[in-house]
């Protein structure tokens, strides 16, 4: 069996493993140190845009987190972007709050604005306004911020912005995390960068995001022994992990140019083949590329985005077809939806190629065989 190629690995730079041992040799084995402190530094460098950023374990953690620091509530109404990963929508759920799912567009596949506004329209007519927006960038694709921003402006309703995938994105040279009220993101593994696993909630909000270290590490009052008057979590970034991130950091810039020329390949390969179809960047945005996403309309390509990933299978290549919606998933049924099937489109003839930024030329070629032997 040839060795597997991932979808998307973990790719060192080189220095991580230098502040992993500054943290033993200081034996700042904790969760919070200097290491998080710098990390934290180094991210809000990189947005820039006067943002405040607070280290934790997860992205979950930080989609948690930016629900209860919105004040979320148990019986709200949450909207959600229903073509994401499940991470997005089961936060609503930890806080006893109800997802309203929201259909994509055809442009970046993330939330429609339209559809957004009708079913803000909706939910308020029925008596229920909903507490939260939570748009997602899928795959490095922002989603489109400017006129999802205006929308909850003009109804007064606080942005989440899901940026987990979407590190080094932007509209207009703004940073995707930047645009709502809370951003998110997240450093598992199988991210753009990883600190093995983190995440991270943004904002302009200086007090929020003191508020989130403050729940984040088990919201203990000022006082010699232990005391509470909030619920707390144990959400925060290890010293361990945040090391590897401020090597992470240093490659950052990198990764995004190794994932945009991967990109490249398979759209020099395969654009222009009839029935295969990229998502192109719309005038303005920047995607970091974190995952390469291809359409197959089986109609007119002869074969299906099944049988390419079987194909690839068979090569010990890893894709996957793109994220299944949240309003077709067991775990969420019977939740509004407001769509008009473009979600379930795309799922059904989507494809997630491998993309991570430290895929070999040999990598690519036995991918590109694969895929050769398909369309021959
Ligand atoms: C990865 C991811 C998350 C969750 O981040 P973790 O750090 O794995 O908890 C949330 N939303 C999206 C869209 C993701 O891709």
């Amino acid at each position: 069996m040839k060795p597997k190629i991932w979808m998307s690995s973990p790719h060192m730079g080189g220095t991580e493993q230098g502040y992993v041992k500054e943290a033993f040799d200081t034996n700042w084995i904790a969760p919070l140190g200097p290491n998080v402190n710098w990390f934290e530094q180094d991210v809000e460098l990189f947005l820039n845009d006067n943002i405040h950023v607070a280290a934790l374990s997860s992205g979950t953690a930080g989609l948690h987190l930016g629900l209860v620091l919105l004040g979320v509530k148990a019986g709200d109404e949450v909207i959600c972007q229903s073509m994401t990963f499940s991470a997005t929508a089961n936060p609503i759920a930890y806080v006893g709050a109800t997802p309203v799912f929201v259909d994509s567009e055809k442009d970046t596949w993330n939330m429609s604005p339209e559809i957004l506004e009708a079913a803000i329209k909706e939910r308020i007519a029925k008596g229920k306004k909903p507490k939260a927006i939570i748009p997602v960038h899928l795959y490095g694709m922002p989603a489109k911020m400017n006129e999802i921003t205006a929308i909850a402006k003009r109804y007064e309703i606080p942005v989440l912005e899901d940026a987990a995938e979407a590190l080094g994105s932007s509209i207009d040279g703004k940073r995707c995390g930047t645009f709502g009220d809370i951003g998110v993101l997240s450093f598992n593994g199988n991210k753009i960068i990883t600190t093995s696993g983190g995440g991270a909630l943004v904002s302009h909000d200086a007090g929020l995001v003191k508020d989130a270290r403050f729940l984040s590490t088990q919201a203990r009052d000022e006082a010699p022994h232990y005391q509470h008057s909030k619920i707390g979590y144990n959400y925060r970034m290890s010293n361990i992990c945040a090391g590897i991130g401020r090597g992470q950091m240093e490659v950052l810039a990198d990764r995004i140019k190794q994932r945009r020329a991967i990109y490249d390949q398979y759209y020099k390969k395969l654009s222009g083949k009839k029935g295969i179809y990229f998502m192109d960047e719309p005038a303005g945005y920047f995607s970091n590329r974190w995952l390469t996403t291809l359409l197959i309309h089986p109609d007119e390509a002869g074969f299906s985005r099944e049988d390419l990933r079987l194909a690839l299978e068979k090569e010990n290549i890893e894709s996957r077809p793109l994220w299944k919606p949240m309003h077709m998933q067991p775990v969420f049924a019977g939740s509004a939806f407001y769509g008009d099937g473009t979600s379930e489109k795309l799922f059904e003839n989507g494809l997630c190629l491998p993309s991570g930024s430290n895929l070999t030329d040999v990598d690519m070629a036995r991918i590109f065989e694969a895929i050769d032997g398909i369309l021959n």
